[in-house]
């Protein structure tokens, strides 16, 4: 309780140390997101600064959330020469406005670099902070960062936006319902956050995880995740204190780090807080991503964030439980005890199928990167196709609903919309489904998609504009109703009856899945190049630009930085290979095979007698292995030439895909078949067994 939120500038320090008008002043901004009056910024700055000054620090920083999905900072001291020395000093317009050169930061073409300055502006609504890195003291002003011309150039703005959008239009539905009292309607997001651990001198000795986060080559060990004794299991002594420090280091940055665990494969973990509003959850995601990584380096250990630091375990993603809630205290996706709550509900709740459903495509787009293409579709996590879970009793009620309400439940009883109460869902785990890529989980969904490295801003950009727009349409067909009840029960029926093929219970691994899905005409988009273009189809560009979130041109700069992005992911893992290929393993294995040759030399000059047969066997394995790897780190550096001289960035990353990637899996089979007959004394990269095993 001591150290919860002491590095916070937040709402009680506010009320301690600001005149009372200002207090109210900021809160009310605060409160309804409104933009800060100009007339209290110096009052706050200085209070903000003394807060600051006394616990130690001496810089401060805009802190902002650039497209390269990690945070970014110049930091400025309060220093401010006087006739007599210094002061320290630090102005509201300091405080309001920041203006980083950003030309570089990737911009997908938004900004020219003679017109590089970027704006830096305080998001007042996710509250200052002080970050203690070795013994410097920096206080972080959240801010988001568009260009001189008001585009975004970061994470932060179109989803503060995004939440605006899904504010309007729940507003609309919350009216219909008679509620005049909700204000605002912020989405809330949990996120659960999964990472691995190595030992620092395992992870230094690995070019593949120091250049590309993961690893490139590394055969099998004799006991992967099979045992299922890692899940939920005691967690190791070194980890317990990592978590430990981890936890005191977020408590003090007001993170409610909450649940940890375990994750399924060995070496991995999970670490969840609870629930906030969304710009905040994301401030504080990055955040966690941020102290998880600091904090092992301490331990000598390395936290590994990338989706799939390892082949042939799990890899880590990152579970958004989403909902939203109204100012006046409901969560809009909590079914309710009374009839009336359950109509409410049922309206949000096939708001949130329609969206699934009419824009899979751009939830899919959402969660698509180099990394996480090893997750999607990859028999663990969810698949690439986006489908929903309701639960028994929920699909029964949404079949019913289909049906108009005619036909009794299992359970006996019959739904009319508005008029009968729900039977309790049960909100237990026992019936949630792991495998659904959008679970409804008893007042929350959880977007199970995203990679374990991202921002959750974009899926949640995403998540909260297409409900916007379901909120939207059902707003606009119900808002001059005569008859409220029938003409709801109307559009719930239509909306279930077009909606429910995005609905399935069952597992979403199997392969009858990926058939049924395709009879129902569900997507089922493979990868990242072919994934992000979902997000600038024309009715993505309609959806986000009716919204206000994104502008046309705004979308497509993303589209280019993230398919850039791929490609330069791509390019360096393969550079990595080759390196890896030419300067350790293939001279590992010749120096292998020169003593092997010798062997058998040696052992025949003995006499003729003696059989050599293992070693020239093992001599001919080894030299077959190396001559296919040499072959195909000549065949990969080929198509990699070829395929960053294509100019069109869409046909770059198909060649990326299929050419690039394609040959990295070949020349990674070579590496693993070499390390399976290697001597362990000359195999020259830390094993599987050593990274996984040994914390
Ligand atoms: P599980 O692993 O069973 O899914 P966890 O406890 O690890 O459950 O994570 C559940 C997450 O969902 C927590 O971060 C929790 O705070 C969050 N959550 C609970 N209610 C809501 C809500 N109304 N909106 C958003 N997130 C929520
Ligand atoms: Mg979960």
């Amino acid at each position: 309780m001591e150290i919860f939120g002491q590095n916070v500038f937040n709402q009680d320090v506010m009320r301690e140390r600001l005149p009372k008008a200002v207090y109210k002043n900021l809160k009310k901004t605060i409160d309804e997101g409104l933009p800060l009056d100009p007339s209290i910024a110096d009052v706050v700055a200085t209070a903000m600064k003394e807060w600051a000054v006394e616990r130690g620090a001496t810089h401060f920083t805009h802190w902002f959330q650039p497209m390269t999905g990690v945070t970014a900072e110049k930091q400025d001291s309060f220093i401010t020469p006087t006739d007599n020395g210094i002061v320290m000093d630090f102005s509201g317009k300091e405080l309001v406005k920041g203006e980083p050169d950003a030309s570089s930061f990737p911009s997908g073409g938004l900004r020219a670099t003679f017109e590089a300055r970027g704006y830096t502006a305080w998001d007042c609504t996710s509250p200052a902070f002080l970050k203690e890195e070795a013994d410097a003291i920096t206080l972080c002003i959240p801010t988001a960062f568009c260009s001189y011309t008001g585009e975004a150039l970061d994470k932060k703005t179109p989803l503060l936006r995004s939440m605006e959008a899904l504010s309007t239009q729940a507003l609309r539905i919350l009216r219909l319902f008679g509620n005049q009292t909700a204000t605002r309607v912020t989405s809330t997001v949990g996120p659960e956050q999964e990472y691995f651990l190595v030992d620092k001198s395992y992870f230094l000795d690995r070019l593949d995880l120091v250049m590309a986060g993961r690893t490139l080559f590394g055969a099998m060990p004799p006991k992967g995740q099979e045992m299922e004794d890692h899940y939920f299991g005691s967690i190791k002594e070194r980890v317990v204190s990592y978590m430990k420090e981890v936890n005191t280091e977020l408590w003090k940055l007001g993170v409610t780090a909450k649940t940890q665990h375990n994750e399924v494969a060995p070496g991995q973990f999970e670490v969840a807080p609870i629930f906030e509003t969304t710009n905040i959850a994301t401030d504080h995601n990055q955040l966690v991503m941020d102290v998880l990584k600091r904090v092992a380096i301490r331990h000598d250990m390395i936290c590994l964030m990338h989706e799939k630091p390892f082949a042939g375990v799990n890899g880590s993603g990152k579970h958004n439980n989403w909902s939203m809630s109204s100012s006046d205290g409901q969560n809009l996706l909590d079914p309710g005890k009374t009839p009336h709550e359950n109509a409410q509900f049922l309206t949000f709740l096939m708001a949130t199928i329609k969206a699934v459903d009419e824009y899979a495509g751009l939830l899919r787009s959402s969660c698509a990167s180099a990394g996480n293409d090893h997750r999607l579709g990859a028999n663990e996590a969810p698949p690439a196709i986006i489908s929903m879970f309701l639960g028994e009793q929920l699909a029964e009620i949404l079949e019913q609903i289909e049906k108009g309400a005619t036909k009794s439940s299992k359970s006996g009883s019959e739904i009319k919309i508005g008029v009968t109460t729900l039977p309790a869902l049960p909100k237990d785990t026992t019936d949630r489904n792991r495998t659904s890529p959008f679970a409804f989980t008893g007042n929350r969904f959880e977007f199970r998609m995203l990679g374990s490295t991202f921002s959750i801003s974009g899926p949640n950009i995403v998540i909260n504009t297409i409900i916007a727009e379901a909120l939207k349409q059902f707003a606009d067909t119900l808002e001059g109703s005569k008859d409220f009840t029938a003409d709801l029960e109307k559009l719930l029926q239509e909306t279930a009856k077009k909606h429910k093929r995005v609905v399935f219970n069952g597992n979403n691994y199997s392969d009858e899945w990926v058939e049924e899905a395709k009879k129902r005409g569900l997507l089922n988009i493979p990868n990242t190049p072919e994934a992000l273009k979902e997000l600038v189809t024309k009715e993505a560009v309609d959806l986000f630009v009716a919204h206000k979130v994104f502008t046309e041109k705004e979308l497509h700069s993303r589209y280019e930085i993230m398919v850039e992005q791929y490609v330069k992911t791509l390019n360096i893992e393969a550079l990595t290979m080759i390196d890896m290929a030419k300067h350790s393993i293939m001279p590992a294995a010749t120096s292998f095979a020169t003593e092997v040759a010798q062997s058998i030399s040696a052992v025949a000059a003995v006499s003729s007698k003696i059989d050599v047969s293992a070693q020239t066997e093992l001599l001919e394995e080894l030299s077959n292995n190396l001559s296919s790897m040499n072959k195909n780190v000549k065949a990969l550096e080929k198509v990699l030439e070829d395929a960053l001289n294509i100019t069109d960035i869409d046909t770059q990353a198909a060649a990326f895909r299929e050419n690039v990637f394609a040959k990295m899996l070949e020349l990674r089979a070579d590496g693993d078949a070499l390390e399976k007959i290697i001597s362990a004394d000359y195999w020259p990269l830390p094993t599987y067994a050593e990274m996984l095993f040994n914390l």
